[in-house]
């Protein structure tokens, strides 16, 4: 890792990574061992109740795309799942986004905004707990999505998505349920407004001084090293 995105080791201030720390926010293919989503984000907040990291706009992200060159989202639902894929660097487009995670979770909480800071929504990301280690944090993303309205109603997001996931062999007939049910949950901590919904964080703002963090050569490499 170049020296500009040096995570915290263990030890420094108790293991956690410090608040200005760049880290990558990774999610492994689906039915596969790579990585196909690979986010350079800045660390707002590193403890044992909750991780939050700032994506910052313009920031050089890696995401998968097909082979041919379609965009995922433009590819059919009955072969988007079907198709041979590559990855692809672009920055990261529109306003910047915030995301949470409380270790052990099976999802993640971005938030969102319109130009101007006008909160948007939050969008539970149904996915596997994140293995924290030293370069940041992986996972795999669940398909299921939550959207949550400022005025707290809720909404399924991409369940088309999740049913075509299952029907391409991606996720079977268990997993698929526990993932249900661990949206089910969510739903609980929505409907009781728990963390990290709670904490306030729609007004959240980036510190001025942070740059954009850069996209490591090596941004696909196996997790290594102890996580701090
Ligand atoms: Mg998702």
């Amino acid at each position: 890792m170049k020296d500009d995105v040096t995570p915290a080791r263990a030890g420094d201030s108790g293991g956690r990574w410090a608040p200005g720390t760049h880290i990558l926010w990774r999610y492994r293919e689906n039915g596969g061992t790579g990585v196909h989503i690979c986010r350079p984000v800045t660390v707002v907040r590193d403890t044992a109740e909750l991780l939050a990291v700032w994506m910052a706009p313009g920031t050089p992200c890696v995401r998968p795309v097909l082979a041919d060159g379609t965009p995922v989202h433009r590819e059919p639902l009955v072969t988007r799942y079907r198709k041979p894929r590559t990855v692809c660097t672009v920055p990261w487009a529109g306003t910047g986004l915030l995301k949470l995670a409380r270790p052990g979770d099976p999802w993640s909480v971005w938030l969102f905004w319109e130009q101007g800071w006008r909160f948007k929504n939050w969008y539970v990301n149904l996915e596997e707990p994140r293995l924290r280690w030293s370069g940041g944090v992986d996972s795999e993303d669940h398909f299921l999505d939550i959207s949550v309205l400022p005025d707290r109603s809720w909404s399924w997001l991409d369940e088309d998505e999740f049913e075509a996931a299952q029907t391409a062999g991606l996720m079977g007939r268990e997993k698929a349920a526990a993932v249900r049910e661990a949206g089910r949950a969510a739903l609980e901590l929505i409907t009781e407004w728990g963390p990290p919904f709670s904490g306030g964080w729609e007004d959240f703002r980036p510190d001025p001084s942070w740059t954009i963090p850069s996209l490591p050569d090596d941004w696909g490499r196996a997790p290594g090293g102890a996580a701090p």
